[in-house]
């Protein structure tokens, strides 16, 4: 994903406040924080000499429409299925010792998180992942051992 600098190099840079912010760094934090979207900025949206920005901003945001409420993302054209990151998860471990806590086949999927189907993961019991809600840590066992970067935290 990119960094609040990068997106606001984008941006009109007038800090018109249009958007209701300060300034248009304070747009592009809020952004970042998903808190605004790229049509919030009406002179980039409507002014034509900001079309290839808007346009440039608007897709950096569109590849967070399917993610989950944790922010995971699974490309799933880039998956092909490997399990790394089914056996790598530390809650997949930890609820299910003797499958994928050994490197094995899941032995039952119910409370894991990623699990391969059709050849592809799919993330489920998303609000258990590690990098979600007051206990989390910044856990990364999936992103680094997907030799595809087919899962994302956005
Ligand atoms: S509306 Fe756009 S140009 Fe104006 S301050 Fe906000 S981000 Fe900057
Ligand atoms: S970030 Fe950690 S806990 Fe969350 S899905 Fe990936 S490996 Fe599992
Ligand atoms: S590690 Fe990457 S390619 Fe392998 S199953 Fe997971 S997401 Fe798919």
């Amino acid at each position: 994903m990119t960094s609040t600098m990068e997106l606001y190099q984008l941006l009109p840079k007038t800090n018109c406040k249009e958007c209701g912010k300060n300034s248009c760094m304070a747009f592009a934090a809020a952004l970042m924080a998903r808190e605004l979207t790229p049509d919030d900025c009406p002179p980039m949206k409507n002014d034509p000499k900001y079309k290839e920005n808007y346009e440039t901003v608007s897709g950096m945001f569109s590849t967070t429409e399917g993610a989950t409420e944790t922010g995971l993302i699974v490309h799933e054209e880039l998956c092909f299925g490997c399990g790394n990151c089914v056996v790598a998860c530390p809650v997949n471990v930890a609820n299910d010792p003797h499958g994928v806590g050994a490197g094995k086949a899941p032995k039952s999927t119910d409370k894991l998180i990623l699990i391969i189907e059709d050849g592809i993961v799919k993330a489920q019991n998303v609000d258990e992942c590690r990098r979600f809600g007051k206990n989390k840590i910044l856990c990364t066992g999936c992103i680094v051992t997907c030799p595809v970067e087919a899962i994302e935290f956005v």
